[in-house]
């Protein structure tokens, strides 16, 4: 008999995108949860690494009222600047948020129920339905939260809505263990094989990650992303090694090659933080076809974007 599903779990959730076609079948939800293990220097969503909720302030945006800094107890807003944050200081409890009249500052991430999130998804209940989709948790790494995501599921599964996971496998076993059950797709990254490369670009070492993608794979249908960034992975040798491995694990058919952009580049100025990835860099449409065509040698279906 199935467990009881507690609708009064909670987790931080960041976003919640509703008309996805892109990350699983159908007419999709993607619910960004808050925390990553890994720092990728390309990463598009940093609002998303931090586990706890943060301000992000948009200078653009601020008419310099000064009322953030009154409404700030905590003396983490600058007295001759207003709206720029000292992160070290802010406990993120909102006030500047609810006081700033020009919407320059804007709290990335809230605590919400299982009850919470099914209420949103259900706006889309028909649009799933029809066309077979569901929910895609995404983050930061979903699996950071795995309780929160194991009763998540179980009340999409309860309902008959599909459910995927976009995650990049860097998990405890006993994580991967629970929450796979109640995942229908795997989306699954690989951004190097190559160790102290993967070290440099993500902080951390692809050792749990491969180990972690042999099981995911054998618990769910798994399909294999590749964030394609020149000087990491972008070049015969890295696309190899990958395909080479995506070939032990089990019943992997396909592999997304996901051309490099620098779209979330602005938004390490809105949290105060350094974009460190040299924004110049770019792969053509050409060199991700030849990668498709590396893909495609070992016998995967290979689809550029994904
Ligand atoms: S969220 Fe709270 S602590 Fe952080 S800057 Fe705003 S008022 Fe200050
Ligand atoms: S409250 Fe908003 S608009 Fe006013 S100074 Fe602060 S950030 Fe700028």
């Amino acid at each position: 008999m199935p467990s009881p599903i507690d609708y009064s779990a909670a987790g931080t959730v960041f976003n919640m995108q509703r008309y996805s076609i892109h990350d699983g079948p159908g007419i999709r939800t993607i619910v960004f949860l808050k925390g990553c293990p890994l720092s990728c220097l390309w990463c598009c969503n940093p609002e998303s690494q931090n586990p706890k909720p943060e301000v992000m302030y948009q200078a653009s945006l601020c008419i310099h009222c000064g009322k953030c800094i009154k409404a700030c107890k905590f003396g983490a807003i600058d007295p001759q600047n207003a709206g720029l944050l000292d992160h070290t200081k802010c406990v993120a409890c909102g006030e500047c948020v609810n006081v700033c009249p020009a919407g320059a500052l804007t709290m990335k991430g809230q605590r919400l129920t299982v009850e919470q999130v099914i209420q949103e998804l259900k706006r889309d209940e028909i649009n799933y339905r029809r066309s077979g989709g569901g929910i895609t948790l995404s983050g930061g790494e979903p699996l950071l939260q795995s309780g929160f995501a194991v009763e998540l599921l179980k009340a999409c599964h309860a309902k008959g809505w599909h459910t995927a996971i976009e995650t990049t496998a860097y998990a405890s076993a006993e994580a991967i263990e629970t929450v796979f059950p109640f995942i229908d797709l795997a989306l699954l990254d690989i951004k190097s094989l190559n160790n102290e490369i993967h070290r440099k670009v993500t902080g951390v070492s692809n050792e749990i990650i491969l180990k972690n993608a042999k099981r995911i794979s054998e618990l769910t249908e798994t399909v294999v992303r590749v964030p394609t960034i020149p000087g990491v992975n972008a070049s015969p040798e890295g696309i190899s090694a990958i395909c080479e491995f995506v070939l032990t694990l089990h019943r992997v058919k396909t592999v997304h090659l996901l051309p490099y952009h620098t779209y979330g580049e602005n938004k390490y100025d809105l949290l105060g933080r350094e974009y460190l990835m040299d924004a110049n860099v770019s792969l053509s449409a050409e060199d991700a076809e030849q990668l498709k065509q590396i893909v495609e040698s070992y016998g995967l279906n290979c689809v550029i974007g994904g």
